[in-house]
């Protein structure tokens, strides 16, 4: 599956429709952008545009408007900011494929931007309506898909456009297509997994993947408990889902068959309730007594964990190991990403929940990869073939 990116294709002159993830947080209250972050990742894929004297036609979603124009959820804001990342004016469309949009890109020159407005103002975004994507292709000679954030959907800015234009990915997609993709495809080995957050329901695409290619895989976090309970141990009153409990049995009989050492935590620090308040204790045994609760890995997990991420010459974290939002349960993973800064492997973070951690730690710059996409990225390491990746053109 390799696809051409806009090195393989002449963009001088051209019109570009180049769909970026400009999803980005906005303070409730004030509008204002709370992390420019999604905007900084499509800085590398406009600026080649730039260079190479193309005309730069951008669109993207920000929040969930429900196919009615909102100004609440206009892309304003992003337009300013990325006017002053890049010290150069980026024209806001007042309108998707409305008069103002069809008058700027029509009249668009050789490194100039224009940002369309909110596609999901149309309903048949999301709907990936023919009709609509056409009339958004007709704005344009070239379509540049760099919004991994949003790969895992087929809607008519994702993947519909394809269907008219020349298309190819762009830097961002490129890069997460390089590190979830071929990286992890010949590993440098030891290959250890770490996975965790509250469902194993929601990873059990990516254990299952992760099993034919993994040495080691690392399991904490709430999900940890439902294998826990499936194999006897009591857990108090842990997270459990009931209806998982044949599928994680099922889960440690296929890692011993594939020769994967799976480990869960070996203590467990635990609460009387689901609060920062409450009693809490640390337990030395994968036992959690009555009327408690795991909220952490404790620490002879972490050391343990640690100590396997030394050795480890990849490493693939997703999902917290702890629940974050409680600053008495955030040690696990702030441990883990510690180790994760400081090992000489290549260490590739699976968005969400612990790319939020790493970067509330200021340890970004010392990960090899941090993806993008939350949703999109995991729906990729279950090994799925995400629709904004598979319309774009091969090699
Ligand atoms: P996910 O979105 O699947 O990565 O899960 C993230 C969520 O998992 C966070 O909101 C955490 O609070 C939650 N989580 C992690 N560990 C636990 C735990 N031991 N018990 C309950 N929830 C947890």
């Amino acid at each position: 599956m390799n696809k051409k990116t806009i090195r393989d294709i002449d963009v001088s002159g051209k019109k570009v429709l180049v769909r970026c993830d400009f999803n980005v947080p906005l303070d409730k209250e004030t509008g204002e952008i709370i992390d420019n972050r999604r905007i900084r990742a499509a800085i590398p894929t406009i600026k080649y545009l730039l260079d190479n004297n193309a005309k730069i036609i951008l669109c993207s979603h920000l929040g969930r408007p429900k196919g009615e124009f909102n100004l609440k959820y206009s892309l304003r804001p992003v337009a300013e900011e990325l006017s002053k990342l890049l010290n150069k004016e980026v024209k806001l469309a007042k309108d998707v494929i409305g008069e103002d949009a069809v008058n700027l890109s029509s009249n668009i020159k050789e490194g100039e931007i224009v940002l369309l407005e909110n596609v999901r103002f149309h309903k048949e975004e999301e709907e990936n309506n023919p009709e609509f994507a056409k009339k958004l292709a007709s704005f344009a000679d070239i379509y540049v898909n760099d919004a991994f954030g949003t790969a895992h959907r087929a809607h008519a800015s994702t993947a519909g456009v394809a269907d008219y234009l020349p298309a190819v990915s762009g830097f961002l997609i490129e890069k997460e297509l390089e590190f979830l993709g071929s990286s992890l495809e010949n590993p440098e080995r030891p290959f250890v997994a770490i996975l965790g957050g509250a469902k194993v329901s929601d990873k059990i695409g990516v254990i299952e993947n992760l099993l034919d290619k993994v040495d080691t895989l690392l399991i904490g976090g709430g999900m940890a408990y439902t294998f826990y309970k499936a194999q006897g141990h009591n857990i108090g009153t842990s997270i459990c889902e009931e209806d998982k409990l044949e599928l994680a049995n099922e889960i440690l009989e296929k890692a011993k068959q594939k020769e994967v050492k799976l480990l869960l935590p070996i203590d467990n620090h635990i609460s009387s309730e689901y609060s920062n308040e409450a009693e809490d204790r640390f337990v030395e045994e994968q036992e959690i007594p009555e009327g408690f609760m795991g909220l952490d890995i404790g620490p002879k997990t972490i050391n343990l964990f640690c100590e396997i991420i030394k050795d480890a010459k990849t490493v693939l974290w997703n999902g917290p190991l702890g629940v974050t939002e409680f600053t008495k349960f955030e040690e696990g993973t702030k441990k883990i990403a510690k180790a994760l800064a400081e090992s000489k492997a290549v260490t590739i973070i699976g968005g969400g929940d612990s790319a939020a951690a790493i970067e509330k730690m200021g340890l970004a710059d010392k990960m090899t990869h941090i993806s993008t996409g939350g949703g999109a990225s995991l729906e990729f390491l279950e090994g799925k073939i995400l629709p904004g990746i598979a319309c774009l053109n091969n090699k």
